[in-house]
C-alpha cells in the first residue's frame, strides 16, 4: 500500500513501536507525531512557563524551532538544535503533554508542519505511517488505510510502566496507570482535535498481542 498510513489510539497500545516496524517492513517513512507534541511541551518546561496557561504555551510554541526525523530506524528529535529524544520521555513531559496539545493554535502549527512532512516525504519515499491522536480524523482524513488501535487498562498500564523501566524513570504500575488514565481523559475530552476513531478507521485491540503480532496484523492490513 502507497500513501499516508495513519496510525491513531490512546497510549499504552503499543502504537509508537507498531508504527515504526510496519514503516520498517513496508520501507516508508515514519512520523511520530506525539513527539512533535512532547518538545513544544518540553520547552514550555524549560522556559518555565505554566502548560495550563494557553496564552503563555502559544508564546513558546512561536519561538520554538522543532526538527522530528522520519527514518523509522532510529528518529531524531531536536529542539532549536539540541537532541531531546530521551528528554522528551521524562515524566514532566508526559503530564504537561496534553494541556499543551489542547491549545488550538498550537494544534494548527503542527498540523501544518505534519502535512508538509508527510508531503514531502510521500513525493520521495511514496508511502508514509503516521502516528498520533488525530490522524485519521484531521491531519491525513483521506488516507487510504486508517487503523485505531485499542487495549485494556490493564496491558496499556502495563506497557507503559515497561517503556518507563526501558528509560530509567522508576514508577509503578499503579502510577503509571493513573498517570495514562489521566492524559488520555483530557486527550478525549478536550475541545480541539479530541482522540476519537475516523468512521472509516479498522479498530485493532492489541491487549493479548506482542509487539510482532501487531506488526504482522498492521503489515496484513496494509497489504490487504
Ligand atoms: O503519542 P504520545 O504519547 O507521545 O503523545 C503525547 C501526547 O501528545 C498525547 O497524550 C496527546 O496529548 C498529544 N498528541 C496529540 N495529537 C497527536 C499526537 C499526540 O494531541 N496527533
Amino acid at each position: 500500500l502507497r500513501g499516508v498510513i495513519a496510525l491513531d489510539g490512546p497510549s499504552g497500545t503499543g502504537k509508537t513501536t507498531a508504527a515504526r516496524g510496519l514503516a520498517t517492513r513496508l520501507g516508508s517513512g515514519y512520523l511520530d507525531t506525539g513527539a512533535m507534541y512532547r518538545v513544544i511541551a518540553l520547552a514550555v518546561l524549560r522556559a518555565g512557563a505554566d502548560p495550563a496557561d494557553p496564552a503563555a504555551v502559544l508564546a513558546v510554541a512561536e519561538r520554538t524551532e522543532l526538527t522530528v526525523g522520519t527514518d523509522p530506524a532510529g528518529v531524531r528529535v531536536l529542539l532549536d538544535g539540541e537532541d531531546v529524544a530521551v528528554a522528551i520521555r521524562g515524566g514532566d513531559v508526559d503530564h504537561a503533554v496534553s494541556p499543551v496539545s489542547a491549545v488550538p493554535e498550537v494544534r494548527a502549527r503542527l498540523v501544518d508542519e505534519q502535512r508538509r512532512i508527510i508531503a514531502e516525504v510521500l513525493a520521495a519515499q511514496g508511502g508514509i505511517v503516521v502516528d498520533g491522536r488525530d490522524i485519521g480524523t484531521v491531519v491525513a482524513p483521506d488516507a487510504p488505510l486508517k487503523v485505531f488501535l485499542t487495549a485494556s487498562p490493564e496491558a496499556r498500564a502495563a506497557r507503559r510502566s515497561a517503556e518507563h523501566g526501558a528509560t530509567g524513570v522508576e514508577s509503578t504500575v499503579e502510577s503509571v496507570r493513573a498517570a495514562v488514565d489521566r492524559r488520555d481523559r483530557l486527550d478525549s475530552t478536550r475541545a480541539a482535535s479530541p482522540l476519537r476513531a475516523a468512521e472509516d478507521a479498522v479498530a485493532l485491540d492489541t491487549s493479548d498481542l506482542d509487539r510482532e503480532q501487531v506488526i504482522t496484523a498492521l503489515t496484513g492490513l496494509a497489504r490487504e
